[in-house]
């Protein structure tokens, strides 16, 4: 099936290629998708810049646009087994998680579709009578959408439906590896009645089509969340046209645990934080920093736990967690884990592949937890978006918020204690766009996302989510135009006076 939507037609790409999509857990074909190049990039962006210069949805009002993203949340909501299923074969996450995300899908839309017609600017005291003088948002104009595979729908509602409720046109490129709710989606905007060319989706890989996307002139935004090499590529390669960046990278989050925290929620959601997905979660929890008076009992409980943590793919009840996206992605975590140990860090559990022969197909590896680490091991340091757990002890409140805050990273992070006014102080001192207390992993639509330092800049979500895709224009109106007589005839001394 053609699958590229250029300018309101699904479409082949030019050259014929194709890509077959596999699934992580089986490592078996689930879909063959067309594999675009620059060509289609260009294609793309030019009926995006088109539909923006000569459409009607620039200008559509903003309850209109509003009312579009609700119907697109109703129709995704309706199709919500076909969807979830579909992440779940490109991903190899667990169908149960990939309902969460498409839950978290309708959520996005509905959010931004109250907000689209919200804030229809101010007026503003001119400080001079017969103006009115006031404050507009507008569309940007084109953007480029560019999203990782961890999250490949719910990352792409963070920017689709901002970018539809402010009134803009895009492209939008989805991982190589993960397409399929791609391209559902932009069937589901086409039925809620989105015009031909605003919505267009080109597949391929980054290497081919991102640097068109990034740095053709047309293109007036660049939202892009994946990793910080590739966060850097994109940053440079927009420079030379001055476009709107947004970067949303990636995060190597400290989980503190106090001594005084209730111990049986903490050592259960310092399993979930760094876990869930195999650890392949932006804001996974991948630094316990526990102080040392708890330190052998709680991580000795933590690795009994961790090694009864149950594997399996998409559609097996019982499993609680599924394989790494690939295997090139799986040795990239089986490196980290091994520098680490060179490094001086002591394997608890985990450090290695499955033995389970119905595993063997896919991309597993087992939940890893590595005890005395200490900053500048690269395990540590880099983020190897996998399932392991690094170890490290603090002695008091300063030294816990300097180990947290030892990172070129800040994504997001947690505090447990039940000292409230320390859980406060220790908050506002993280460096980081999100932090728990008491809590990991919990967002919601209505709170901006994002990063400090090197995870990145701009937000997602929220208020300011819309406006990240918004420009703000000044408008001066003279209701009672005279000259002014600054220059000419009626200047100060000039004429006869
Ligand atoms: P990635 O390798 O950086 O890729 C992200 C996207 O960029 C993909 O669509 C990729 O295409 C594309 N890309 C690659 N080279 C490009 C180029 N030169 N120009 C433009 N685009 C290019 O990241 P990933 O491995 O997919 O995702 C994991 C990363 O995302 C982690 O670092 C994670 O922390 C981060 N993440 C951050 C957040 C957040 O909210 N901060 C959320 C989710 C994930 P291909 O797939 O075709 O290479």
């Amino acid at each position: 099936m053609p699958e590229l939507l250029i300018g309101g037609t699904w479409r082949d790409a030019r050259s014929g290629a194709t890509r077959e999509i596999r699934c992580p857990a089986d490592g078996r074909v689930v879909a063959t998708v067309p594999e675009a190049d620059e060509g289609d990039a260009c294609d793309a962006v030019a009926a995006a810049r088109a539909a923006f210069d000569s459409g009607e949805w620039p200008g559509t009002p903003a309850a209109t646009r509003g009312a579009l993203l609700h119907r697109a949340a109703d129709l995704i909501e309706a199709d919500k087994s076909d969807v979830a299923r579909a992440e779940s074969l490109d991903t190899g996450k667990r169908l149960v998680e990939a309902e969460y995300d498409v839950d978290d899908v309708v959520r996005v839309f509905r959010h931004f579709a109250g907000l689209a017609g919200d804030d229809a600017g101010r007026v503003v005291d001119p400080g001079q009578p017969d103006v009115v003088s006031r404050v507009v948002r507008e569309p940007i104009g084109v953007c480029s959408l560019i999203t990782p595979w961890n999250y490949p729908l719910l990352q792409t509602s963070w920017k689709v439906a901002p970018a539809l409720a402010a009134g803009n046109t895009f492209v939008l490129k989805p991982s190589e590896l993960t397409p399929s709710t791609a391209i559902l989606l932009l069937h589901h905007l086409e039925k809620a009645g989105l015009p031909p060319g605003v919505a267009n989706l080109v597949l391929g890989s980054g290497a081919a089509v991102g640097p068109t996307l990034t740095s053709a002139p047309e293109v007036d935004l660049v939202s892009f969340t994946g990793g910080l090499v590739t966060g850097r590529a994109v940053m440079a390669a927009a420079a030379a046209t001055v476009k709107r960046v947004a970067l949303e990278l990636g995060g190597k989050n400290p989980n503190l645990v106090f001594a005084d925290a209730d111990r049986e929620t903490a050592l259960d959601f310092a399993l979930t934080a760094v876990f869930l997905h195999s650890g392949q979660v932006c804001s996974a929890g991948a630094r316990l920093v526990v102080e040392e008076s708890i330190h052998d009992e709680f991580v000795d409980e933590l690795v009994i736990r961790a090694e009864q943590i149950r594997l399996g793919g998409p559609f097996d009840d019982r499993a609680e967690t599924g394989p790494l996206i690939s295997a090139a992605h799986r040795e990239k975590v089986e490196a980290y884990v091994a520098a680490g140990i060179v490094e001086g860090a002591t394997l608890r559990c985990g450090g290695r592949r499955p033995d389970a022969p119905e595993l063997a197909d896919g991309y597993y590896y087992q939940p890893t937890i590595l005890d005395d680490c200490r900053s500048g091991m690269s395990v540590v340091s880099d983020e190897s978006f996998g399932p392991v757990l690094t170890v490290e002890t603090f002695t008091d409140e300063d030294d816990a918020v300097r180990i947290a805050n030892d990172s070129i990273y800040g994504l997001a992070g947690a505090v447990w204690t039940s000292n409230a006014g320390r859980a406060e102080r220790v908050a506002a001192r993280m460096r980081m766009g999100t932090v728990w207390i008491n809590d990991y992993h919990p967002y919601v639509p209505q709170a901006e996302w994002g990063g400090y330092k090197q995870s990145g800049f701009g937000r997602e979500l929220g208020h300011t989510g819309l406006e990240e895709y918004q420009e703000t224009k000044h408008i001066w109106h003279n209701v009672r135009p005279q000259p002014q007589g600054w220059f000419g005839p009626m200047a100060a001394g000039d004429g006869d006076g």
